[in-house]
């Protein structure tokens, strides 16, 4: 018996992973994080699997549904939305799992920042421009640590994602204006993947007014930096003619290759 932490993707059904996917049509028991998981993933179960949602529940009575399972030995596709790894309280279920000596493994997903930057098909690091990418939120009830408050993460003038604050962008702007600048390109994207997907594109002083105007209150994801609009970025040094590559040499004809470096 084991429980799959699986992740379940953005929104699209078709953004799960082949090994998440087939875990969640093996399982006995498919336990699903609520609404946001995407009701095509969880149609997959097999015809007499017990589906379970855990939207409303606390984290005792998740707890007792995995034991229960472990009780039974019935392996449990414990299904969360993008990737489990990011702002998805999945540590804490852990933890209980291991106090309990209940076998887990984590399957990773498709999270919600790599299909919003897919969303607007943009590469998040650029030569020379930003070879950073900060998964970051804006500090609302859950406090942020010391280190980890906007003003400070903004003197990086790397790519930032923002999960869980489009309701907080006032506060973003006012804390990020001072490193980014007025001008730097924000784009916002709700449910992206999904197929009523909204993008909104603006500045880090204009953006509240355009989110507002969209009623954009949630399941957003907010990408600023300027890696998404900057188009004189210098090329990749993996393509570059006179860079000997090891892989590329080896892959190319003998007559083409060059010396590895
Ligand atoms: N584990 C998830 C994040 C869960 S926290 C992941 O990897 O994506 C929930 C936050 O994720 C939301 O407040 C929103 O900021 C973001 N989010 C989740 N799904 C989204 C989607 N389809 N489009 C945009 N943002 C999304």
């Amino acid at each position: 018996m084991k429980v799959y932490i699986i992740g379940a993707g953005p929104g699209d059904p078709d953004l799960i992973t082949v090994k998440g996917a087939k875990l969640v049509e093996t399982c006995p028991i498919v336990f699903y994080t609520g609404s946001l998981v995407p009701k095509e993933v969880i149609a997959r179960a097999r015809a007499d699997a017990e589906v379970i949602d855990s939207s409303g529940m606390t984290l005792d009575e998740i707890i007792e549904v995995l034991e229960r399972a472990h009780k039974e030995d019935l392996d449990v596709a414990r299904v969360h939305t993008g990737d489990p790894a990011i702002y998805g309280s999945t540590a804490e279920q852990c933890r209980h799992l291991d106090r309990l000596n209940i076998p887990w493994e984590m399957i990773p997903g498709v999270s919600s920042f790599s299909a919003a930057a897919a969303a607007v098909g943009k590469e998040l690091t650029l030569p020379e421009l930003s070879q950073t990418i900060i998964l970051t939120r804006a500090e609302g009830r859950t406090p942020m640590p010391e280190k980890e408050k906007l003003p400070m993460l903004g003197q990086h003038g790397a790519t930032m994602c923002l999960f869980l604050s489009v309701m907080l962008i006032r506060k973003v702007q006012k804390e990020l204006i001072p490193t980014y600048g007025e001008d730097c390109p924000v784009i916002v994207v709700q449910k992206a993947s999904c197929s009523d997907q909204k993008v909104v594109k603006g500045t880090l002083s204009d953006i509240h007014e355009k989110i507002r105007a969209e009623k954009i209150r949630s399941q957003a994801m907010i990408i600023i930096g300027h890696v998404l609009t900057s188009t004189d970025f210098a090329d990749s040094r993996l393509y570059a003619a006179d860079f000997g590559h090891k892989f590329r040499a080896a892959t190319r004809p003998a007559t083409e290759r060059q010396p590895a470096n």
